[in-house]
């Protein structure tokens, strides 16, 4: 049956007639045709899902013209738009727009892996541990943050991080890099939860050279809140994603590992391009890591996308190559723009198109041949 839903993706795909993704997995009996039969036996072990947050085309653009006209995503072959609206907001937030990947719903903005109605919803990371996956967060943010909230938290509003992070010690989740330590030790119940994942068997520490891919379950916390801006010294996603791979690759049954570049968003909040080329070029060299791994791997489909654009970002007229990038901005928040998906691996296939956020969802699911 699993083989047959993923048919049934990729067919959808090919049709343009996917309307039907945005909705529970199909659970259609017919059969396709051969090419995509044969597409379907390409099933991946793992996915890492590469978020980029805030990640338009002008900000993957202009990253590109300040790089030698060079960028990472050019090694996807399979290329597609999603749609990023919010239920009830033609303009999403980071906490559904991550629920809509991770859940394959879509919800109202605020909410961290529940529906409309605030029932919690099962993530992607949930199944894929309850199938025997091992499962990691990468984030430059605080790790209980909306984006990598959303995949192992179920809580009502996004700012309810105290609530997020004990979710989060709750959860197995093998490897968790990223900042957000108050929301673990300075609480206001006065529990330490980095001790109780200490006493669960988590390597807990705030280097990351302290860790190996020895170690069982990996907690690297980087900063009491956020870690500081890529151009301020923070210097560690490439390495804690290279890390976690490391760590996942001992996995027999395969993993989820969910890679975020924070800040590109917050460089478009605060409409200044420099801090959303020089996030989003960090991201790039992780991307390139990335799909080395996957290169040589071939086990691993690799997703890269944005959860919404920043800023209404532009790259105007008197904008030169690798001198200079002249800016546009429409606003400080969020936009509605569609956003590009790139895909590189086993099962890429089915990236293509445009289709809503939330099929993606359903797209890694078949992928993995895991059950809700
Ligand atoms: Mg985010
Ligand atoms: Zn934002």
């Amino acid at each position: 049956m699993k083989h047959i839903c993923f048919i049934f993706v990729l067919f959808s795909v090919a049709c343009g007639g996917n309307k039907e993704l945005t909705h529970s997995p199909p659970t259609v009996t017919t059969t396709s045709t051969t090419t995509i039969t044969e597409t379907i036996t390409n099933h991946p072990k793992n996915i890492i899902f590469m978020v980029g947050d805030g990640m338009g085309l002008s900000q993957i653009t202009a990253a590109m013209y300040m790089n030698d006209n060079k960028i990472a995503f050019e090694r996807c072959k399979h290329v597609g738009l999603h749609k990023s609206h919010a239920r009830g907001n033609l303009v999403t937030d980071s906490a559904a727009g991550a629920t809509a990947f991770s859940c394959g719903e879509k919800t109202y903005n605020g909410a961290i892996g529940v529906n409309m109605e605030k029932q919690p919803m099962k993530t992607i990371l949930e199944s894929a541990e309850d199938a025997g996956l091992e499962t990691g967060m990468v984030a430059t943010c605080g790790i209980t943050h909306a984006t990598p909230g959303s995949f192992v938290a179920h809580q009502e509003q996004r700012k309810m991080y105290e609530e997020i992070a004990a979710d989060i010690a709750n959860a197995e989740v093998e490897v968790l890099i990223g900042g957000g330590r108050d929301h673990f030790t300075k609480r206001v119940d006065e529990q330490d939860l980095l001790q109780k994942m200490k006493d669960k068997g988590y390597e807990v520490t705030n280097e990351l050279q302290q860790v190996t891919a020895n170690n069982d379950k990996i907690a690297v916390i980087l900063a009491d809140e956020h870690p500081p801006k890529k151009s301020e010294g923070r210097d560690y996603l490439k390495d804690a994603s290279n890390l976690a791979i490391a760590r996942l690759s001992k996995s027999e049954k395969g993993f989820f590992l969910l890679v975020e570049g924070s800040q590109i968003d917050w460089g478009g909040h605060a409409n200044e391009h420099d801090y959303i080329i020089s996030e989003l070029l960090d991201f790039n060299e992780t991307v390139h890591a990335v799909l080395d791994f996957a290169e040589t791997n071939q086990e691993t489909l690799v997703v890269i996308t944005a959860d919404h654009e920043t800023g209404g970002f532009a790259i105007n007229p008197g904008s030169k190559m690798n001198k200079k990038i002249v800016p546009g901005f429409t606003t400080g928040q969020h936009t509605a723009s569609m956003i590009p998906v790139f895909a590189f691996g086993p099962g890429a296939e089915a990236f293509m198109g445009i289709y809503e956020n939330t099929a993606i969802y359903h797209k890694m699911m078949a992928a993995l041949q895991l059950e809700k």
